[in-house]
């Protein structure tokens, strides 16, 4: 990255604040949020809400920050995921430290809130992940820094290949399955014994061509899984199906894997992903099913013979296998 010499100036301003001085006065100017302000140019990973980017002031080369995007004060205001997602960041953190700073020992400073020095960063949870190499870091010595943070940044950012790695490392070995989550599809037929399905038009994790149930992800959990169903075909077909006419046709964990695109890397990659997906058969005998047609749908949808359906290479096995018990059931 080519800098002018105004811009090389700012950088360095950043990297000597702390030895220099001045880093406490700065924040007497600052009247936002920085943490709610990322720039781009320092993030080098980013998922599910949760952000790595260099510290501007850092402490020690290679001092970097896990922050969620949400102003939120405490880790206690995490979501599942978020928190997922952290422990994630906080593994490759140390691993990425390791192989481009060579220092195998990490301190984790997570600023919690707080009243000390300044609202506008203590207001904003962040997590200081901070290379360790003597043990006197516990006193805060400011060390004399080799780098910018744009140095920093790069040298981080550098590590695409090993960050996509760890990252799916990390879901194939330490992931905690406790925390799966929760999927429902619809098994809807019309009169005529037919099933809806849904062209794959969104989800990465499947062939363009496969042909699904409608259904999805929960999102609110503060109502009956059944409801957030409703919700989903609604949104997808356009159909409003009778709750109450709902059965629980299968209750199973999957395992599939889901493309995540890393804007800040510029990289698509594989993560493992669990969930749990509950498959239920919509017994409205009085709806009239058959008035959705493709073109009422917002995702493009068909209509298929059930039988044809259990045996069509486009369907899922395990929608398949839920096919297969509902033709039992009648
Ligand atoms: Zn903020």
């Amino acid at each position: 990255m080519k800098l002018t010499p105004e811009e090389q100036k700012k950088q360095v301003y950043y990297r000597d604040a702390r030895t220099g001085g001045y880093y406490g006065k700065i924040w007497t100017t600052v009247g936002k949020c920085v943490f709610c302000d990322l720039r781009n140019k320092y993030i080098f990973h980013e998922e599910h809400g949760m952000v790595m980017t260099v510290a501007l002031y850092a402490y020690i080369d290679g001092n970097l920050m896990i922050i969620p995007r949400r102003h939120i004060k405490s880790v206690k205001e995490l979501t599942e995921r978020e928190w997922q997602t952290t422990r994630k960041m906080m593994y490759i953190a140390k691993k990425l430290i390791r192989k481009v700073h060579g220092l195998k020992d990490v301190q984790y400073v997570i600023r919690d809130g707080g009243a000390a020095v300044n609202s506008t960063v203590q207001d904003h949870l962040h997590i200081h992940c901070i290379p360790s190499d003597s043990p006197d870091m516990t006193v805060w010595n400011y060390r004399t820094l080799k780098h910018t943070p744009l140095e920093n940044a790069e040298l981080y950012r550098a590590q695409s290949k090993q960050i996509v790695a760890l990252s799916t490392k990390y879901y194939e070995k330490y992931a905690q399955p406790s925390s799966v989550p929760i999927s429902c599809s619809a098994i809807i037929m019309n009169k005529d014994g037919e099933v809806l399905l849904m062209e794959n038009s969104q989800d990465t994790r499947l062939p363009l061509k496969t042909l699904m149930l409608p259904g999805g992800y929960v999102e609110d959990f503060s109502v009956p899984l059944e409801n957030e169903l409703g919700r989903i075909v609604h949104d997808q077909t356009g159909l409003s199906i009778n709750q109450e006419t709902l059965t629980l046709i299968g209750s199973h964990t999957e395992r599939t894997r889901h493309t995540m695109y890393e804007p800040h890397l510029g990289t698509s990659y594989n993560t493992p992903q669990i969930f749990l997906l509950n498959t239920y058969l919509v017994c409205d005998k009085t709806a009239d099913h058959a008035k959705v047609t493709p073109a009422t749908g917002p995702q493009p949808s068909i209509w298929m013979n059930i039988q044809y359906a259990i045996e069509s290479k486009r369907v899922p096995s395990g929608t398949r296998t839920m096919l297969r018990k509902v033709l039992k059931l009648q």
